[in-house]
């Protein structure tokens, strides 16, 4: 059965005691990107060092849905249902058209490339947030080695003039994001003490209009980093971390933890009540049913 940790009590009522944590697949080299499609009824996820996207499929399993991928990273839907995927290989974010066409929605800013986008999220009035670190470029274990020409940011991209703006510029190594259910505030982890001492938590900004606030610390994650989160219908926030999935409320507290086997690099809500959590961690795929449903458009 599953390993819990209950910090909370609340954290207990979110989970269920009979429903398994369940290896969906393994024997690949480091996924993550999870992307729930219900209307096709599978789940996309990248297998970033083996340059592919694959599909999961209850019943059938994994099949590749795209290889190569061009080393994608994260992956969301927009407010149309299509595919939008941060790119490595090419530094960019595309869409996937519904003909299955492909259309470039960033992949440079004030003259220079990108670094390598890494997470991204659509919010409600179809503007395309994403970070873009470094990471994809560090090695080719992930993309290619190559020359940093911007910061790493978080940029938007107005959904119709597709003028796009910096909005994040105060981490080290901007990676997992996501809005709060009302979208007053944007939650944006950083992860630079992947590479060094520097700082790991996740920073929480006011949304101000089409701006940011000022952002302030939220929660501090260990072990390990909050590379990718998402949010539930109650608020709180499902985090990535070294030793499973944490669940922090509103107010910053670790309620508990959903220990996972293998490092835990970002998750997804699906299944038809999107009371299902996706995990991708290290070389495999999990699954666990809570008894919380995930916010998440479409
Ligand atoms: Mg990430």
């Amino acid at each position: 059965m599953s390993d819990f940790e209950i910090v909370d009590p609340a954290f207990g009522t979110y989970v269920l005691g009979n429903a398994p944590l369940k290896q969906l697949a393994t024997g690949f080299d480091w996924v993550e990107g999870p992307v729930w499609f219900g209307d096709a009824d599978c789940l996309l996820f990248s297998d970033i060092p083996n340059n592919r996207i694959l599909r999961w499929t209850e019943g059938t399993g994994i099949s590749t849905y795209r290889a190569p991928s061009n080393y994608s990273n994260g992956h969301t839907r927009d407010l149309q249902g299509r595919l939008v995927s941060c790119e490595h290989g090419t530094r960019r974010v595309t869409r996937t058209e519904h003909d299955g066409s492909i259309t470039v929605i960033a992949d440079g800013f004030d003259g220079k490339r990108l670094n390598s986008p890494n997470d991204v999220i659509v919010k409600s009035d179809g503007s395309i947030w994403f970070s873009d670190p470094h990471y994809g470029i560090k090695t080719d274990y992930e993309g290619y080695k190559s020359e940093q020409e911007l910061p790493c940011v978080v940029y938007r991209v107005d959904a119709e003039t597709g003028e796009m703006r910096v909005m994040v510029s105060d981490m080290n190594c901007p990676n997992g994001l996501a809005f709060s259910p009302d979208e007053s505030r944007l939650y944006v982890a950083d992860t630079g003490r992947m590479f060094s001492d520097d700082p790991q938590h996740i920073r929480v900004y006011p949304v101000e209009g089409e701006g940011l606030g000022a952002g302030t610390l939220f929660h501090t994650v260990a072990p390990g980093c909050a590379d990718g989160f998402r949010f539930d219908e109650l608020g709180n926030l499902w985090t990535s971390a070294g030793d499973g999935v944490h669940c922090i409320a509103p107010d910053g507290r670790l309620l508990g933890k959903i220990r996972v086997p293998e490092v835990v690099s970002n998750i997804c809500f699906g299944g038809r009540a999107k009371h299902q959590l996706y995990i991708t961690a290290s070389t495999s795929l999990y699954r666990i049913t809570l008894t919380v449903s995930g916010v998440q458009r479409p």
